[in-house]
């Protein structure tokens, strides 16, 4: 019995119809970027988020991207993340212009260390970019007034944490619809995951919505008249439909993705080769990834691998110690938190289609492979 990482096919059984009249009801109107289904999905997308306004685009990197373009870098300006994190955090950060500057994670949740966040911030600083790891916010309560404080802008790097909510003075606040905006990736293997690449933009700033709006088709809201230099970042009618055909299953599938996250935790509590991960007592965690803290992370791997089941490092490589980077001078011992968790994290199957008998095989392999 094979347990893969991510099952989509158990998933697509499930929804099946539904996703598929969408995709006819596209293939029978044959209009096929951006349009009605496009600009139905930003509503709901936006709501979900807490926020006013949402603008689909091309990628979750695209999202970071245009979110960063608006902020008119200039060279030399910074924009402060976490070295541990998917590469596209930092890679938008050059793309759009600036400097990454990055600060250690906290050990427990994997997300940015707001203690060393203050002593990050210099005269060339515009912008913070707090990435929600593997589906838990970060402590944005404690970002946001740092950032007001400066005249930082706050990009959220949602991508792994649409609907991921966090209990800030008494009211829960909802992942990308706290900062200047947030982005949201659509890739297939995010919890709100389309046929393809996909990605949005949320902001509570309508002027901002509408030049995001602009950025995504080359600069012009009229055709053939552009006010500046955009891109062609747009999203597709029929990702469109087929996300929208999958949102409302959205909350549920987090549930089961927590119900897996809990069951895993109550076994490996104990266990010494395993530390389960922690989830801050203000989050509601989505768990895009379940990720552990393994001995002989590699060795339990290569074990899991050979028993059928799919595991995953991410990441393997701290940003600061990738070679495109090499020119901010970091070098290896600069974040040893980030280090050490790109060294013993491993993700496990949590994807909600998990049965609890597969769910067992996984701890029972774990198990074995430690006694
Ligand atoms: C997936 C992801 C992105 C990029 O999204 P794409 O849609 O793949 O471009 C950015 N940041 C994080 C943390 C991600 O997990």
């Amino acid at each position: 019995m094979a347990i893969p990482l991510l099952d989509l096919q158990a998933q697509f059984e499930t929804i099946r119809s539904d996703v598929l009249s969408a995709v006819m009801e596209v293939a029978e109107r044959q209009k096929f970027i951006l349009g009605e289904p496009v600009s139905r999905l930003e509503g709901a997308v936006a709501q979900l988020s807490g926020t006013r306004f949402g603008v689909g685009c091309a990628s979750g990197t695209d999202a970071l991207l245009l979110s960063l373009k608006v902020l008119d870098l200039r060279p030399g300006d910074e924009v402060i993340t976490t070295p541990f994190t998917f590469f596209a955090s930092a890679g938008a950060i050059v793309n759009a212009g600036g400097r990454p500057v990055f600060v250690d994670i906290d050990p427990q949740t994997f997300n940015l260390d707001v203690r060393q966040l203050e002593e990050a911030i210099t005269s060339r600083t515009r912008a913070v970019m707090p990435v929600h790891l593997f589906g838990q916010i970060a402590a944005m309560e404690q970002i946001l007034p740092i950032a007001e404080r400066q005249g930082l802008a706050v990009v959220e790097d949602a991508a792994q944490a649409i609907g991921a909510r966090r209990n800030i003075g008494g009211k829960w606040r909802v992942a990308g619809g706290m900062g200047t905006t947030g982005g949201f990736s659509f890739f297939p293997s995010k919890n709100l995951g389309g046929w393809g690449d996909g990605g949005m933009i949320v902001t509570a700033d309508e002027q901002l919505a509408g030049r995001l709006r602009r950025l995504r088709t080359h600069g012009g809201a009229k055709m053939y008249v552009h006010e500046e230099v955009g891109t062609n970042s747009r999203l597709d009618a029929i990702q469109a439909a087929i996300l929208l055909a999958k949102l409302p299953h959205l909350e549920r599938w987090a549930a089961a993705r927590r119900a897996n996250a809990c069951a895993y935790s109550r076994e490996f509590q104990d266990k010494d080769g395993v530390v389960p991960p922690t989830t801050d007592k203000n989050n509601e965690h989505v768990f895009n990834q379940y990720t552990v803290r393994a001995a002989s992370r590699d060795q339990l791997k290569e074990r899991l691998t050979e028993r059928g089941i799919g595991s995953a490092v991410y990441y393997p490589r701290p940003l600061h110690l990738q070679p495109c980077f090499a020119d901010l001078g970091y070098t290896k011992g600069r974040f040893p938190v980030s280090e050490r968790a790109a060294e013993d994290v491993l993700s496990l199957p949590v994807y909600p289609e998990l049965r609890a008998e597969q769910r067992d095989t996984v701890i029972s392999v774990i198990q074995e492979f430690y006694r």
